[in-house]
């Protein structure tokens, strides 16, 4: 069988589509959330970093202070030798100056080469980390101060705003490694789940196409058994058994009516042949009687065939209605009067309840409605029985019923009652004259009004038909 393409692009299977959306979603919410706490924790780690530059420099002030020896009033010019050197192991550049100004240890001159070199390499440094990072060299005073009196200060200069060592460097390195592995982990995780996600999804409807396919090439008796708890899955897997269920039923009665209408036109068809053929041979006088017996068969074959005419018409071209507002109970009673010869004949009882209720309907398909409705309740009702009628408003809708104590239905028949050519008892229906389309036009033409009809029925007590029709 030849299915719909879609018209542009490859289809890709649902299990694909599943994974790579779910593995996407996760990767992309992990990245972003990766990227936000990179650019959070940076601004938390600058500032702590010029934080501690800060302390840094307090702590070489007050190392300085220590220098100083306030009884001799003279600076340990050897100590700060030490000082300056150390601070330059962190990045510090220093100048110190007593009071006068004079300077008293200068790591410029010190060695200005490391300095200089020192500088460039944090520039680097910093660049790298950040290529549009605005950065120089920065210096910031501190007064010396041994117990309330200046007695120098220092110029602590370094590559500012601030500056990373290698040990910063190396944490944020650890950190951006953490949110990557955590990412690529996450990743990991999700395409495990997506993966078993995407099976678990796509194995049953995988399985409902193979069902589905098996039942499209005719083995109706196919179901699905699917014990899913997605609802979806559920929901499709029903309404695929449903629809299996109803066209293995649209089979059986194809097969049923093929069989019925060969069955319904062989029976006449041979009657009539074997009468002409005994008249044309001489057994048999043609009388008025044998011609009459002939007359009732075509009589007979023309009626199937205007039936499935018209059938034909309705289901065909769809019915076309002509409504006007018309008086229900007053049509009820016209087609009562139709049946009066066939009512007294069989001494049928007629009980009607129909109060005046008006309906937007096709005046003539509703007569015929009826006519059928009711010419079904005289046939199927042996002598002396009766017939209710009757109309009322029931919310918004008109119900109307058609009720005899005929000889019933049997449960089995009921449901097919309404498909053309089901006739519960062939037998019987032959010698009644029915040819089983006679529901089947009442059904198609109620339902182009957008009403419903039911049957109730009892065998042997009766049966009752239930139209709803809006008004
Ligand atoms: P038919 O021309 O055979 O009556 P219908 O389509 O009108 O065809 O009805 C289908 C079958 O339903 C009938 O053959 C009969 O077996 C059953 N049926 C319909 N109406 C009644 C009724 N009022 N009482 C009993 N059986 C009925």
């Amino acid at each position: 069988m030849k299915r719909l393409q879609h018209p542009l692009g490859m289809r890709r299977s649902l299990r694909f589509k599943i994974t790579v959306s779910f593995l996407l979603m996760t990767l992309i919410t992990f990245t972003l959330f990766g990227i936000l706490a990179n650019v959070i924790f940076r601004k938390q780690f600058e500032n702590y970093v010029i934080e501690n530059l800060n302390q840094k420099n307090t702590g070489v002030v007050s190392t300085l202070e220590s220098r100083y020896s306030d009884w001799s009033n003279q600076w340990d010019v050897a100590g700060l030798d030490n000082i300056g050197i150390g601070a330059m192991s962190d990045g510090l550049i220093l100048r110190v100056s007593d009071q006068s100004g004079s300077v008293l240890w200068d790591a410029m001159v010190h060695d200005s080469g490391m300095c200089a070199s020192m500088l460039q390499t944090m520039a680097q440094t910093m660049q790298r980390q950040n290529a549009g990072f605005d950065g120089g060299y920065t210096e910031k005073t501190y007064q010396i101060t041994v117990r309330g009196n200046v007695v120098g200060s220092v110029a602590i200069g370094y590559y500012g705003p601030y500056f990373y060592t290698d040990n910063d460097i190396s944490y944020l390195r650890t950190l951006n490694l953490i949110i990557v592995l955590v990412t690529v982990l996450v990743g990991a995780v999700s395409l495990v789940f997506a993966t078993y996600m995407a099976k678990r999804l796509a194995d049953p409807i995988t399985r409902v196409i193979k069902t589905t396919d098996q039942i499209s090439e005719g083995n109706y008796s196919n179901r699905l058994y699917e014990t899913s708890n997605t609802r979806e899955i559920v929901e499709l897997t029903n309404a695929i058994n449903t629809l299996a269920e109803k066209l293995e039923k649209q089979e059986s009665l194809r097969k049923r009516l093929t069989a019925d209408v060969a069955h319904e036109l062989r029976t006449p068809l041979a009657n009539l042949q074997s009468h002409i053929e005994a008249i044309l041979d001489g057994v048999w006088e043609a009388d008025e009687r044998r011609l009459i017996s002939c007359h009732e068969e075509t009589i007979r074959l023309s009626k199937i065939v205007t039936d499935l005419e018209k059938l034909a018409r309705l289901e065909g071209e769809g019915v076309s209605l002509n409504k006007t507002d018309i008086d229900l109970s007053a049509l009820i009673r016209q087609v009562i009067n139709s049946f009066e010869k066939e009512l007294g004949s069989k001494s049928l009882t007629v009980k009607t309840a129909l109060p005046e209720i008006h309906l937007h309907a096709d005046g003539d398909r509703m007569t015929q409605i009826l006519t059928n409705l009711l010419s079904n309740a005289v046939k199927y009702t042996p002598a002396g029985g009766t017939i209710a009628l009757a109309a009322a408003d029931e919310n918004e809708k008109v119900r109307i019923s058609v009720k005899d104590t005929g000889i019933g239905i049997s449960q089995e028949d009921l449901p097919y009652i309404f498909e053309r050519f089901y006739r519960a008892d062939r037998s019987r229906s032959r010698d009644t004259g029915g040819s089983g389309i006679g529901l089947a036009i009442v059904k198609s033409l109620v339902t182009a009004h957008g009403g419903t009809i039911q049957a109730q029925s009892e065998p042997g007590k009766g049966s009752e038909f239930i139209i709803l029709m809006p008004k």
